[in-house]
């Protein structure tokens, strides 16, 4: 076998290990100049990308807010959609800091990741064409009704565990069940109350909420599990938010359209 020199050797283990060197902070550059934040970009009201490329919504706003108690302001944020069933594997890979993706705090979630917050809570609900009559509640599901959530959410599962016999297609995002019920594929599509009611307001006329809520969704902000400084740094970052104000103006701004008064914040239990 032919002589391989050590320097050779040594610049091949360096090239291969650099793109593993890329984590949330500083994009591998080893500045630490920009910060890398998860969340939904196709949830009106929440997170969404517009066409111009800016970002808004309320978990984008929080998610800014924070990011400027950490030093970093909205120029230095980098964002990176994350689908609910990849919110996990993103933190553990270190591909972001900490996702804002109306994530709800779990126990199962929380073997993996932790959470900061809560910094809102909400409900599970369904959304339905506005003409429709015979879907009033989760139960009526039963009546063959084809159903569309999330992969990795918490309302397909908890759909699967209560009602086994519903028939629940899962989708990669809320947009597409939202266009399957727009077309017909599905009758109705759920998810947390927020959520639906972003969709409801983006095409007026054209879906209903329906059914009340019927779960506890307590959203949190996931980061790296064990990292307690950081965790403390988003809790005080969520309590500053909610006291001077800029908590309610988010609200307002993002889901007032929607129709949803503002809820009192929740007390902080992550710690
Ligand atoms: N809050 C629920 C969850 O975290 C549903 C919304 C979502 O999938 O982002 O699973």
């Amino acid at each position: 076998m032919p002589f391989i020199s050590k320097r050779v050797l040594g610049a091949v283990v360096l090239a291969l290990a650099l793109p593993l060197a890329a984590t949330a902070c500083g994009g591998g550059s080893g500045g630490g100049d920009t910060i890398v934040i998860g969340t939904k970009f196709d949830q009106p009201g929440l997170g969404l990308k517009n066409p111009d490329g800016t970002m808004s919504g309320f978990d984008v706003d929080v998610a800014k807010y924070v990011a400027q108690q950490l030093g970093y302001s909205e120029d230095k944020i980098e964002w990176k959609e994350s689908p609910s069933a990849q919110r996990e594997t993103l933190i553990q890979n270190g591909q972001v800091e900490f996702i804002a993706a109306t994530y709800s705090i779990t126990d199962s979630r929380k073997e993996k990741i932790s959470f900061a917050g809560p910094y809102l809570v909400t409900g599970q609900s369904l959304l339905v064409r506005e003409d429709n009559t015979d879907i009033t509640g989760e139960a009526s599901l039963q009546n063959n009704k084809k159903l569309c959530s999330v992969s990795g959410s918490t309302p397909a599962q908890r759909i699967k565990d209560k009602y086994p016999g519903v028939q629940l297609q899962q989708y990669d995002t809320y947009s597409a069940c939202v266009e399957a019920l727009k077309n017909g594929a599905v009758d109705a599509v759920t998810t947390d109350e927020v959520i639906l009611a972003g969709y409801a307001a983006q095409t007026p006329g054209a879906f209903k909420l329906v059914g009340g809520t019927f779960s506890e969704e307590r959203y949190g902000i996931g980061l790296k599990k064990g990292d307690t400084e950081l965790q403390k740094k988003i809790n005080d970052a969520i309590v500053k938010m909610e006291t001077d104000g800029a908590w309610k103006a988010a609200w307002d701004k993002n889901l007032g359209p929607a129709g949803l008064p503002a809820p009192t914040p929740p007390k902080i239990d992550q710690t």
